[in-house]
Order: structure tokens, then sequence, then C-alpha cells
């Protein structure tokens, strides 16, 4: 199986995309754990921090796969919506939360270009490593735009690029060579991995990104680097 992605119809890179999750679903958190060494979870404590989740709010946690962020929010009091495409993914996260004994969360298969929520519903809208798989980002950025209320704020957690010397040449020789190699080992699934290395360094530039969320109407946007941009927060308020 092959996952260039460039050449590719729209609906053909949704497929393989689709195809890439369903196959890693069940390997999907050991395999974070080993290939950020268990950092992902320090970048996504920050996140939820940065966007202070309060009891009551209405979440929309988009391509929210297994529930990692989901269940840091619903753990402040947050009333979260889990969003995903693939059932395999949120199978996973079902049943993750059940055994955390989060009963409150919504768990629901929808395309983050097209929701089938309506206008104005949610207080905030966040999306961790989920925007760079998407086939079309401006639609998905739009939609965004559209279920938060006046006042909602949008979060982005995603990979970036970093703008510390010599650090991005390391970190791309180690997801290039090191990573399809444990994605071999441990998801028994070295082209998936080459997908998902492929798609961080095809994903647009921090200033680059930051313009696209102001396209979709969000304004005051902002991003907080971390790690010299290797991950990347961004943020914007719909007023
Ligand atoms: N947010 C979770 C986390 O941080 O652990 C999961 C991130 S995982 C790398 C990316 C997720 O994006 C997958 O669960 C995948 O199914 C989902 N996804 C990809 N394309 C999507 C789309 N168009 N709409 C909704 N979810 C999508």
């Amino acid at each position: 199986v092959s996952y260039g992605f460039q050449q590719v119809a729209p609906e053909e890179k949704t497929r393989r995309v689709g195809s890439v999750f369903a196959r890693v679903a069940a390997r999907y958190d050991i395999m974070n754990d080993l290939m950020s060494g268990g950092l992902h979870r320090s970048w996504k404590d920050a996140f939820v921090s940065m966007l202070r989740p309060r009891a009551g709010e209405q979440i929309l946690d988009m391509a929210g796969g297994t529930g990692d962020i989901a269940f840091r929010m619903a753990e402040k009091g947050a009333q979260v919506t889990v969003a995903d495409i693939n059932p395999a993914m949120l199978d996973v996260g079902i049943e993750r939360a059940a055994k955390r004994g989060l009963t409150d969360l919504v768990w629901r298969e929808q395309n983050a270009e097209k929701l089938d929520f309506p206008d104005a519903h949610f207080d905030a809208y966040t999306i961790a490593f989920g925007i760079r798989n998407v086939t079309d980002i401006p639609a998905a950025l739009r939609e965004a735009h559209r279920v938060l209320r006046y006042g909602g704020r949008f979060f982005c957690l995603e990979f970036s690029t970093t703008e510390w010397p010599g650090f991005g040449q390391i970190y791309d020789a180690y997801s290039h060579k090191v990573v399809p190699k444990i994605g071999k080992l441990v998801a028994r699934d070295e082209e998936a991995y080459r997908y998902l290395v492929e798609s961080i360094r095809r994903f647009p530039p921090m200033p680059e990104f930051a313009k696209m969320i102001t396209a979709a109407g969000f304004s005051r946007v902002s991003v907080r680097p971390i790690l010299g941009g290797l991950v990347a927060i961004h943020s914007g308020w719909k007023v």
C-alpha cells in the first residue's frame, strides 16, 4: 500500500486516512507514548490548561479519536462531545471512557468538513493532532466557526515546524527513520506511520495556518509554539 497523498483525489485521501486510523486504532495510544517518549501527555495537558474548560461548558472535541483531550476536559466538569470520522478510533475511546467511569461523554461519528451540529451550539471547539488529516482544512475551519457560539473559542494542537536551529534536522531524521520502524514493530504497519510522518511535513507553517484560521472568520488568532514550534497551539475567538 502506498500513502503518497499528493496526487490523489480528495475522496481518495479521506478514504486512505480512514484506513490508516482503522488499522492503527488498537495500538494508537501505546504508539503515541513510544513515538513521543510520553511527551504527548504533557502537550495535551498544556493544551487543556490553556483552554481552561469550565464546569458545564459544551465542548466539541473534533477528531477526538480515543479520547485523550476529551477525558482531560470532562474531568474539569465540561460536557464533552467527542466527534471523529473513524468508528474504530471511537470504539477504543468508548471502552477507555468506561474504564475511567466517564459516563457523560457523547460520541459521534462525524466528518470535520461537514458537521451535523446546529449553528452556535458549542462554547469551545478543540482539535488535537487531527486537522492535518482532514482533506479540506478550510472547510473544517469554517464548520468550527459555524458550530461555535459568539464568544466561543477555537483551540488546535498540531505538529508544526520547529524553528530551533539543528533541532529540525534531528527531528526529521528521527521521524523518517525511526518512527516507521516503531510502527512496523509495534503496530505492524510501517506504511501507516510513513503517512503520519509525511502528513506532518506537509502541514503549513505556523504563520500560514494562523492566516487560514483568520480566513475562516476567527478573531484574535494566536499561536503558542512548543519546542520551537515542533508542536503548536493555535487559538482564535468567534466574536
Ligand atoms: N485527538 C486525538 C488525540 O489527540 O489523541 C486523536 C488524534 S489522531 C492522530 C487523528 C484523528 O483524526 C483520528 O482519530 C482520525 O480518525 C481523525 N480524523 C481524520 N480525518 C478526519 C475528518 N475529516 N473528520 C473527523 N475526524 C478525522
